[in-house]
Protein backbone atom coordinates (compact mmCIF):
# COMPACT_ATOMS: atom_id res chain seq x y z
CA UNK A 1 0.00 0.00 0.00
CA UNK A 2 1.41 3.55 -0.64
CA UNK A 3 1.29 5.65 2.40
CA UNK A 4 1.15 9.32 2.48
CA UNK A 5 4.48 10.96 3.76
CA UNK A 6 4.44 13.14 7.05
CA UNK A 7 3.26 16.76 6.34
CA UNK A 8 1.88 19.50 8.14
CA UNK A 9 -1.73 19.97 7.14
CA UNK A 10 -3.73 24.16 7.86
CA UNK A 11 -6.84 25.17 7.03
CA UNK A 12 -7.16 28.68 7.20
CA UNK A 13 -10.40 30.11 7.15
CA UNK A 14 -9.59 33.73 5.29
CA UNK A 15 -7.80 34.14 2.21
CA UNK A 16 -5.17 36.74 3.53
CA UNK A 17 -4.73 34.17 6.08
CA UNK A 18 -3.64 31.30 3.55
CA UNK A 19 -1.50 33.09 1.32
CA UNK A 20 0.40 34.66 4.41
CA UNK A 21 0.88 31.22 5.60
CA UNK A 22 2.10 29.94 2.40
CA UNK A 23 4.42 33.16 2.20
CA UNK A 24 5.77 32.25 5.41
CA UNK A 25 6.33 28.38 4.86
CA UNK A 26 7.87 29.17 1.56
CA UNK A 27 8.59 26.51 -1.62
CA UNK A 28 8.12 23.52 1.30
CA UNK A 29 4.33 23.97 0.75
CA UNK A 30 1.24 23.61 -1.45
CA UNK A 31 -2.45 23.96 -1.46
CA UNK A 32 -4.65 21.59 -1.93
CA UNK A 33 -8.51 21.62 -2.41
CA UNK A 34 -9.64 18.42 -2.66
CA UNK A 35 -6.40 16.50 -3.04
CA UNK A 36 -7.60 13.88 -5.72
CA UNK A 37 -4.47 14.66 -7.94
CA UNK A 38 -2.04 16.11 -5.05
CA UNK A 39 -2.59 13.47 -2.63
CA UNK A 40 -1.94 10.65 -5.02
CA UNK A 41 1.09 12.47 -6.21
CA UNK A 42 2.36 12.75 -2.66
CA UNK A 43 1.72 8.85 -2.03
CA UNK A 44 4.05 8.25 -5.20
CA UNK A 45 6.67 11.13 -3.80
CA UNK A 46 6.01 13.02 -7.22
CA UNK A 47 5.04 16.19 -4.84
CA UNK A 48 6.60 16.29 -1.25
CA UNK A 49 5.33 19.39 0.17
CA UNK A 50 6.33 19.61 3.84
CA UNK A 51 3.05 22.20 4.54
CA UNK A 52 -0.20 21.96 2.73
CA UNK A 53 -2.49 24.42 2.94
CA UNK A 54 -6.24 23.53 2.59
CA UNK A 55 -8.45 26.03 0.67
CA UNK A 56 -11.43 24.42 1.27
CA UNK A 57 -12.54 26.50 3.77
CA UNK A 58 -12.36 29.90 2.51
CA UNK A 59 -15.66 31.34 2.18
CA UNK A 60 -15.41 33.34 -1.09
CA UNK A 61 -13.58 29.74 -2.98
CA UNK A 62 -16.82 28.13 -2.66
CA UNK A 63 -19.59 30.29 -4.34
CA UNK A 64 -20.81 30.64 -7.32
CA UNK A 65 -22.40 34.13 -8.13
CA UNK A 66 -23.61 36.03 -11.93
CA UNK A 67 -25.47 34.65 -14.60
CA UNK A 68 -25.04 34.30 -18.74
CA UNK A 69 -26.27 37.93 -19.07
CA UNK A 70 -22.99 39.34 -16.89
CA UNK A 71 -20.98 36.18 -17.01
CA UNK A 72 -20.70 34.13 -14.30
CA UNK A 73 -17.79 33.87 -11.18
CA UNK A 74 -16.80 30.15 -10.20
CA UNK A 75 -14.51 30.37 -6.45
CA UNK A 76 -11.80 27.93 -7.05
CA UNK A 77 -12.94 25.10 -4.65
CA UNK A 78 -16.22 24.31 -6.05
CA UNK A 79 -16.60 20.88 -6.60
CA UNK A 80 -16.75 19.66 -10.00
CA UNK A 81 -20.19 17.42 -8.75
CA UNK A 82 -21.36 21.24 -8.29
CA UNK A 83 -20.97 22.57 -11.40
CA UNK A 84 -22.27 19.02 -13.03
CA UNK A 85 -26.10 20.03 -11.30
CA UNK A 86 -25.83 23.84 -11.38
CA UNK A 87 -29.08 24.89 -12.85
CA UNK A 88 -27.93 28.17 -14.33
CA UNK A 89 -24.19 26.91 -16.16
CA UNK A 90 -26.41 23.96 -17.59
CA UNK A 91 -28.29 26.65 -18.83
CA UNK A 92 -26.09 29.45 -19.90
CA UNK A 93 -23.01 27.65 -20.11
CA UNK A 94 -24.00 24.01 -21.11
CA UNK A 95 -19.99 23.18 -22.43
CA UNK A 96 -18.33 23.63 -19.14
CA UNK A 97 -21.54 21.32 -17.25
CA UNK A 98 -20.56 19.18 -19.78
CA UNK A 99 -16.53 18.66 -19.83
CA UNK A 100 -17.06 18.80 -15.93
CA UNK A 101 -19.24 15.55 -16.39
CA UNK A 102 -17.16 13.81 -18.30
CA UNK A 103 -14.16 14.07 -16.00
CA UNK A 104 -13.43 10.60 -14.01
CA UNK A 105 -15.94 9.04 -11.77
CA UNK A 106 -18.89 10.55 -9.68
CA UNK A 107 -16.94 9.86 -6.59
CA UNK A 108 -13.83 11.88 -7.90
CA UNK A 109 -16.05 14.69 -9.14
CA UNK A 110 -17.69 14.97 -5.18
CA UNK A 111 -14.13 15.77 -4.05
CA UNK A 112 -12.12 17.08 -7.01
CA UNK A 113 -12.84 21.13 -7.77
CA UNK A 114 -12.71 23.35 -10.47
CA UNK A 115 -9.55 25.01 -9.11
CA UNK A 116 -7.49 21.69 -8.80
CA UNK A 117 -8.87 20.51 -12.39
CA UNK A 118 -7.49 24.02 -13.81
CA UNK A 119 -3.97 23.26 -11.77
CA UNK A 120 -3.67 19.69 -12.33
CA UNK A 121 -0.25 18.61 -12.64
CA UNK A 122 1.28 17.64 -16.55
CA UNK A 123 1.11 13.67 -16.94
CA UNK A 124 3.23 10.79 -18.30
CA UNK A 125 3.37 7.03 -18.11
CA UNK A 126 6.92 7.02 -17.30
CA UNK A 127 5.83 9.42 -14.35
CA UNK A 128 2.57 8.53 -12.96
CA UNK A 129 4.19 5.56 -11.26
CA UNK A 130 5.06 4.59 -7.60
CA UNK A 131 8.24 5.93 -6.23
CA UNK A 132 9.87 2.07 -6.97
CA UNK A 133 8.65 1.78 -10.22
CA UNK A 134 10.20 5.47 -11.58
CA UNK A 135 13.37 4.10 -9.54
CA UNK A 136 13.55 1.05 -11.59
CA UNK A 137 14.04 3.37 -14.72
CA UNK A 138 16.20 6.00 -12.89
CA UNK A 139 13.62 8.45 -12.80
CA UNK A 140 13.35 11.20 -15.30
CA UNK A 141 13.61 15.28 -15.69
CA UNK A 142 10.35 15.76 -14.64
CA UNK A 143 11.19 14.72 -11.05
CA UNK A 144 14.68 12.97 -9.49
CA UNK A 145 16.28 12.22 -12.71
CA UNK A 146 18.10 13.99 -15.54
CA UNK A 147 16.72 12.26 -18.94
CA UNK A 148 13.48 12.11 -20.93
CA UNK A 149 12.05 8.84 -21.62
CA UNK A 150 10.12 9.85 -24.10
CA UNK A 151 12.42 12.14 -25.82
CA UNK A 152 15.85 11.09 -24.78
CA UNK A 153 17.41 13.64 -26.68
CA UNK A 154 15.06 16.51 -25.21
CA UNK A 155 16.28 19.13 -22.46
CA UNK A 156 12.44 19.37 -22.03
CA UNK A 157 9.68 17.23 -20.50
CA UNK A 158 6.63 16.85 -22.56
CA UNK A 159 4.33 15.06 -19.97
CA UNK A 160 0.84 16.01 -20.85
CA UNK A 161 -1.66 18.72 -20.13
CA UNK A 162 -4.79 16.31 -19.09
CA UNK A 163 -7.72 18.61 -17.39
CA UNK A 164 -10.90 18.36 -19.29
CA UNK A 165 -11.96 21.71 -18.36
CA UNK A 166 -8.37 23.66 -19.41
CA UNK A 167 -9.37 23.20 -23.16
CA UNK A 168 -12.70 24.65 -22.59
CA UNK A 169 -11.56 27.64 -20.19
CA UNK A 170 -9.44 28.54 -23.64
CA UNK A 171 -11.97 27.95 -25.93
CA UNK A 172 -14.44 30.33 -24.29
CA UNK A 173 -12.08 32.87 -23.58
CA UNK A 174 -12.34 32.50 -19.18
CA UNK A 175 -10.26 34.90 -16.43
CA UNK A 176 -8.55 33.50 -13.61
CA UNK A 177 -7.83 35.77 -10.50
CA UNK A 178 -5.13 34.67 -8.06
CA UNK A 179 -4.41 36.23 -4.79
CA UNK A 180 -1.14 36.66 -2.74
CA UNK A 181 0.59 38.52 0.09
CA UNK A 182 1.40 40.76 -3.26
CA UNK A 183 -1.73 41.95 -4.24
CA UNK A 184 -3.70 40.14 -6.64
CA UNK A 185 -3.78 39.69 -10.72
CA UNK A 186 -6.00 38.36 -13.13
CA UNK A 187 -4.95 36.23 -16.08
CA UNK A 188 -6.42 34.94 -19.31
CA UNK A 189 -6.53 31.50 -19.17
CA UNK A 190 -5.07 31.08 -22.49
CA UNK A 191 -2.03 33.18 -21.00
CA UNK A 192 -2.13 30.57 -18.16
CA UNK A 193 -0.26 27.96 -19.62
CA UNK A 194 3.16 26.71 -20.54
CA UNK A 195 4.41 24.26 -23.35
CA UNK A 196 6.93 22.54 -20.94
CA UNK A 197 5.75 19.67 -18.67
CA UNK A 198 7.61 20.59 -15.46
CA UNK A 199 6.96 24.45 -15.49
CA UNK A 200 3.41 23.88 -17.19
CA UNK A 201 2.02 26.83 -15.20
CA UNK A 202 2.82 30.78 -15.53
CA UNK A 203 2.09 31.58 -12.36
CA UNK A 204 4.24 31.12 -8.99
CA UNK A 205 3.27 28.51 -6.28
CA UNK A 206 2.63 31.00 -3.68
CA UNK A 207 -0.40 32.40 -5.91
CA UNK A 208 -3.73 31.04 -4.88
CA UNK A 209 -6.33 30.41 -7.23
CA UNK A 210 -9.41 32.69 -5.60
CA UNK A 211 -12.05 32.28 -9.16
CA UNK A 212 -12.89 31.65 -12.23
CA UNK A 213 -15.04 34.36 -14.33
CA UNK A 214 -16.50 33.18 -17.44
CA UNK A 215 -17.63 36.00 -20.09
CA UNK A 216 -21.39 37.16 -21.01
CA UNK A 217 -22.66 34.56 -23.33
CA UNK A 218 -23.57 37.13 -26.02
CA UNK A 219 -24.23 34.76 -29.13
CA UNK A 220 -21.13 32.76 -29.03
CA UNK A 221 -21.63 28.91 -28.38
CA UNK A 222 -19.17 26.17 -27.34
CA UNK A 223 -19.06 22.40 -27.37
CA UNK A 224 -16.56 19.63 -25.92
CA UNK A 225 -15.45 16.11 -27.30
CA UNK A 226 -13.02 14.03 -25.04
CA UNK A 227 -11.21 10.81 -26.08
CA UNK A 228 -10.43 8.16 -23.59
CA UNK A 229 -10.34 4.31 -23.74
CA UNK A 230 -13.23 3.69 -20.84
CA UNK A 231 -16.39 5.99 -20.96
CA UNK A 232 -15.64 6.94 -17.46
CA UNK A 233 -12.44 7.34 -14.84
CA UNK A 234 -10.03 8.03 -17.80
CA UNK A 235 -7.85 11.04 -18.37
CA UNK A 236 -8.19 12.72 -21.69
CA UNK A 237 -5.82 11.54 -24.38
CA UNK A 238 -7.29 14.13 -26.45
CA UNK A 239 -9.82 17.09 -26.33
CA UNK A 240 -10.90 19.08 -28.36
CA UNK A 241 -13.08 22.16 -27.20
CA UNK A 242 -14.73 24.17 -29.75
CA UNK A 243 -16.12 27.91 -29.59
CA UNK A 244 -17.54 30.04 -32.81
CA UNK A 245 -19.67 33.26 -32.74
CA UNK A 246 -21.88 34.11 -35.66
CA UNK A 247 -23.47 37.63 -36.37
CA UNK A 248 -26.82 38.31 -35.62
CA UNK A 249 -29.71 37.02 -37.67
CA UNK A 250 -27.27 34.71 -39.53
CA UNK A 251 -24.45 31.85 -39.98
CA UNK A 252 -21.46 34.23 -40.74
CA UNK A 253 -18.52 33.57 -38.37
CA UNK A 254 -16.85 36.32 -36.41
CA UNK A 255 -14.99 34.57 -34.22
CA UNK A 256 -13.94 30.96 -33.94
CA UNK A 257 -11.27 28.97 -31.65
CA UNK A 258 -10.44 25.14 -31.89
CA UNK A 259 -8.17 24.40 -28.66
CA UNK A 260 -6.81 20.70 -28.81
CA UNK A 261 -5.71 19.14 -24.83
CA UNK A 262 -4.20 15.90 -23.39
CA UNK A 263 -1.85 16.33 -26.57
CA UNK A 264 0.80 18.41 -25.56
CA UNK A 265 2.04 20.36 -21.93
CA UNK A 266 -0.09 22.89 -22.51
CA UNK A 267 -3.83 23.42 -24.62
CA UNK A 268 -2.94 24.10 -28.06
CA UNK A 269 -5.12 26.78 -29.91
CA UNK A 270 -4.66 25.96 -33.18
CA UNK A 271 -5.57 29.55 -35.07
CA UNK A 272 -5.32 28.05 -38.97
CA UNK A 273 -8.42 26.16 -37.30
CA UNK A 274 -10.24 29.65 -36.11
CA UNK A 275 -9.16 30.92 -39.73
CA UNK A 276 -10.58 28.75 -41.91
CA UNK A 277 -14.12 29.54 -40.16
CA UNK A 278 -13.94 33.03 -39.69
CA UNK A 279 -15.14 35.43 -42.21
CA UNK A 280 -17.51 32.03 -44.23
CA UNK A 281 -21.12 31.01 -43.36
CA UNK A 282 -20.48 28.21 -41.12
CA UNK A 283 -21.04 25.15 -43.32
CA UNK A 284 -19.74 21.64 -43.74
CA UNK A 285 -16.27 22.42 -46.38
CA UNK A 286 -15.38 24.89 -43.68
CA UNK A 287 -15.38 22.05 -40.73
CA UNK A 288 -13.71 20.22 -42.77
CA UNK A 289 -10.69 22.82 -43.54
CA UNK A 290 -10.81 23.92 -39.35
CA UNK A 291 -10.56 19.68 -38.74
CA UNK A 292 -7.70 19.49 -41.26
CA UNK A 293 -6.24 21.90 -39.69
CA UNK A 294 -5.96 20.26 -36.31
CA UNK A 295 -4.82 17.26 -37.65
CA UNK A 296 -1.60 18.91 -39.18
CA UNK A 297 -0.86 21.21 -36.24
CA UNK A 298 -1.38 18.10 -33.48
CA UNK A 299 1.75 15.72 -32.61
CA UNK A 300 0.81 13.59 -29.88
CA UNK A 301 3.59 11.81 -28.34
CA UNK A 302 4.11 8.06 -27.32
CA UNK A 303 3.75 9.01 -23.60
CA UNK A 304 0.09 8.34 -22.87
CA UNK A 305 -2.51 5.39 -23.51
CA UNK A 306 -3.03 4.60 -27.51
CA UNK A 307 -1.09 4.52 -30.39
CA UNK A 308 0.40 8.30 -31.09
CA UNK A 309 -0.23 8.15 -34.99
CA UNK A 310 -4.41 7.06 -34.47
CA UNK A 311 -4.63 10.14 -31.63
CA UNK A 312 -3.18 12.32 -34.09
CA UNK A 313 -5.80 11.44 -36.89
CA UNK A 314 -7.94 11.43 -33.93
CA UNK A 315 -7.85 15.27 -33.85
CA UNK A 316 -9.13 15.42 -37.33
CA UNK A 317 -12.23 13.44 -36.33
CA UNK A 318 -13.15 14.93 -32.86
CA UNK A 319 -12.85 18.58 -34.27
CA UNK A 320 -15.06 17.56 -36.91
CA UNK A 321 -17.48 16.34 -34.46
CA UNK A 322 -16.99 19.16 -31.78
CA UNK A 323 -17.54 21.64 -34.56
CA UNK A 324 -20.63 19.57 -35.84
CA UNK A 325 -21.92 19.54 -32.59
CA UNK A 326 -22.27 23.49 -32.67
CA UNK A 327 -23.72 23.60 -36.47
CA UNK A 328 -26.81 20.96 -34.78
CA UNK A 329 -27.34 23.48 -32.04
CA UNK A 330 -27.75 26.71 -33.45
C1 LIG B 1 -8.55 8.04 -11.08
C2 LIG B 1 -8.55 9.47 -11.46
C3 LIG B 1 -9.15 9.86 -12.64
C4 LIG B 1 -9.14 11.21 -13.03
N1 LIG B 1 -9.72 11.54 -14.22
C5 LIG B 1 -9.67 12.84 -14.63
C6 LIG B 1 -10.25 13.20 -15.87
O1 LIG B 1 -10.83 12.39 -16.59
N2 LIG B 1 -10.15 14.49 -16.27
C7 LIG B 1 -9.54 15.44 -15.49
O2 LIG B 1 -9.50 16.60 -15.92
N3 LIG B 1 -9.00 15.14 -14.31
C8 LIG B 1 -9.07 13.85 -13.85
N4 LIG B 1 -8.54 13.52 -12.62
C9 LIG B 1 -7.78 14.53 -11.86
C10 LIG B 1 -8.52 15.23 -10.72
O3 LIG B 1 -9.38 14.36 -10.02
C11 LIG B 1 -9.35 16.41 -11.20
O4 LIG B 1 -8.64 17.15 -12.15
C12 LIG B 1 -9.78 17.33 -10.06
O5 LIG B 1 -10.61 18.36 -10.53
C13 LIG B 1 -8.59 17.97 -9.33
O6 LIG B 1 -9.12 18.84 -8.35
P1 LIG B 1 -8.69 18.74 -6.82
O7 LIG B 1 -9.47 19.78 -6.11
O8 LIG B 1 -8.81 17.37 -6.29
O9 LIG B 1 -7.16 19.15 -6.96
P2 LIG B 1 -5.99 19.02 -5.88
O10 LIG B 1 -5.44 17.65 -5.94
O11 LIG B 1 -6.43 19.51 -4.56
O12 LIG B 1 -4.96 20.08 -6.48
C14 LIG B 1 -4.41 19.93 -7.77
C15 LIG B 1 -3.33 21.01 -7.95
O13 LIG B 1 -3.90 22.30 -7.90
C16 LIG B 1 -3.33 23.08 -6.84
N5 LIG B 1 -4.45 23.86 -6.29
C17 LIG B 1 -5.69 23.42 -5.99
N6 LIG B 1 -6.48 24.47 -5.65
C18 LIG B 1 -5.71 25.58 -5.72
C19 LIG B 1 -5.96 26.96 -5.50
N7 LIG B 1 -7.16 27.44 -5.17
N8 LIG B 1 -4.93 27.83 -5.68
C20 LIG B 1 -3.69 27.39 -6.04
N9 LIG B 1 -3.39 26.09 -6.24
C21 LIG B 1 -4.41 25.19 -6.10
C22 LIG B 1 -2.72 22.08 -5.89
O14 LIG B 1 -1.61 22.64 -5.20
C23 LIG B 1 -2.27 20.99 -6.85
O15 LIG B 1 -1.06 21.36 -7.44
C24 LIG B 1 -8.55 12.17 -12.19
C25 LIG B 1 -7.96 11.79 -10.98
C26 LIG B 1 -7.96 10.46 -10.61
C27 LIG B 1 -7.34 10.07 -9.30
S1 LIG C 1 7.88 13.56 -20.84
FE1 LIG C 1 9.94 12.80 -20.31
S2 LIG C 1 10.66 14.08 -18.61
FE2 LIG C 1 8.46 14.41 -18.84
S3 LIG C 1 7.51 12.99 -17.39
FE3 LIG C 1 7.62 11.92 -19.35
S4 LIG C 1 9.58 10.82 -19.35
FE4 LIG C 1 9.62 12.32 -17.69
Amino acid sequence: MMRLPKFNYRAPREIAEAVKIMAATGPDAQFVAGGTDLYPNMKRRQQTPRTVISVMRLPELNQISGDGQSGIRIGASVTLTDIVEHPLINRDYPVVAHAARTISTPLLRNMGTIGGNLLLDTRCNYYDQNYEWRKGINFCLKKDGDICWVAPGSSKCWAVQSSDLVPVMVAIGAKLRFASTLGERVIEAAGLYNDDGIAYLHKRPDELLVDIHLPPTNGWRASYQKLRRRGAFDFPVLGVAAFIKTENGNNHVSEARVVLGGIAPAPMQINEAGDALIGHEFAEDRIQAAAEAAYVRARPLDNTDFVMNWRKQMAREYTIRALRELADTR
